[in-house]
């Protein structure tokens, strides 16, 4: 069965991967009047723009362990980004730039609103996508439902197991998506440390690090306790990404000490996470989309490292596949 033959209506459409991507795609196609489904490995919303809690002695502390914040330039992404600011789901950081945007009060607050309309299927990885001439089952979803399109809205190394089975030029394109990996440390300390900064970029072992609750629009920190977010530059996360996560956090503790010119006391909680595929090169291909199979994919890999991109791309395949459908219905 060929998808075009079949687009003319209500088509049944399965996601995977609910980050921001995924879910400008869904929020297009559903608008478009299809069945979109959703589905995410994860426990809950985020992907890359992720807000992490985690327990400290003086209650709980909230960092973002993903994105750090974003800039609006294309037109239709700033007037999405103005419409989530009269929602208050994000509010400008000035400190950074005159164009930097933070979620409110955490990043995954974007993907908890846009995942809102949707019953996202959290827990639920995609483990193969098999194709009949009825259509695309995938193993590893909750269901045993037959879907007329299936969009791959997660990271190139991810997505490249399953095009290689069906589309030889898109897992070509996979393939030559370049991840960079991050390895980022939340630290809390039991009072605020001795310093005005408020960021530091590109420091010694540090890309990046940020005291939580000097951005703007986040909820108070539990008692007195500072928490900063430590991100290890790409070519440290590199060179120390087998690491053990202990080793990591003491010498991203050493390397805040001396970024900011300071001795460290003993943080009272920390958290880790080692991205493998965090920042993407690009390709400078908005999206890819194969009428004939029903298959497309769209991703920050196709354009850029950035969440504008990843915005962008998701909206660039809803837009090919209602091309795709008006000139199949024409
Ligand atoms: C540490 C770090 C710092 C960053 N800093 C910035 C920044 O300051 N500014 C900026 O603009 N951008 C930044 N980025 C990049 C930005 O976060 C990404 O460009 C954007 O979030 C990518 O969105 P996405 O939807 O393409 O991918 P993702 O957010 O990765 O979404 C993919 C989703 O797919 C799911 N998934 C994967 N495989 C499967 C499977 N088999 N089955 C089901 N689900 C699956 C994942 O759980 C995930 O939720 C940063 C990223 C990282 C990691």
């Amino acid at each position: 069965m060929s998808y075009v033959a079949g687009v003319t209506g209500r088509q049944k459409i399965a996601v995977i991967g609910a980050g921001l991507a995924g879910l400008s795609c869904a929020g297009q196609l559903a608008n478009h009047g299809h069945d979109v489904r959703l589905f995410d490995k994860a426990r809950g919303p985020g992907g890359r723009m992720s807000t992490r809690r985690f327990t400290t002695p003086q209650g709980d502390a909230v960092a973002d362990h993903g994105a750090q914040y974003f800039t609006a330039r294309d037109p239709a992404f700033q007037a999405e980004v103005d419409e989530w600011a009269a929602r208050d789901i994000v509010t400008q950081w000035p400190d950074i730039a005159d164009d930097a945007w933070i979620g409110k009060p955490s990043m995954n607050a974007i993907i908890r609103h846009l995942a809102a309309p949707f019953d996202v299927q959290w827990n639920c990885r995609a483990e193969a996508l098999m194709r009949s001439d009825k259509g695309w089952f995938i193993p590893g979803l909750p269901t045993d439902e037959i879907f007329d399109a299936v969009i791959l809205a997660i990271p190139s190394e991810q997505a490249l197991t399953f095009l290689a089975q069906h589309d030889f030029d898109m897992a070509r394109k996979a393939m030559l998506a370049r991840f960079q990996p991050c390895w980022t440390v939340l630290l809390a300390f039991d009072h605020p440390l001795a310093t005005d900064k408020k960021f530091i970029r590109d420091v010694g072992a540090i890309g990046w690090a940020a005291r939580e609750g000097a951005k703007p629009g986040r909820l108070a920190p539990a008692s007195g306790v500072d928490c900063w977010v430590v991100q290890a530059s790409a070519s440290w996360s590199a060179a120390h990404l087998e690491d053990e996560a202990e080793q990591v956090v003491a010498l991203m503790q050493t390397a805040l000490g001396e970024a900011l010119s300071l001795p460290l006391p003993q943080p009272i909680a920390q958290s880790t996470h080692r991205w493998r595929y965090a920042m993407s090169s690009g390709l400078g291909e908005a999206a890819l989309w194969n009428p004939a199979l029903g298959l497309g994919v769209c991703g920050d890999w196709l354009l850029g490292p950035r969440i504008e991109c990843a915005w962008l791309s998701g909206r660039a395949l809803a837009a090919q596949i209602a091309t795709e459908q008006a000139l199949a219905t024409a």
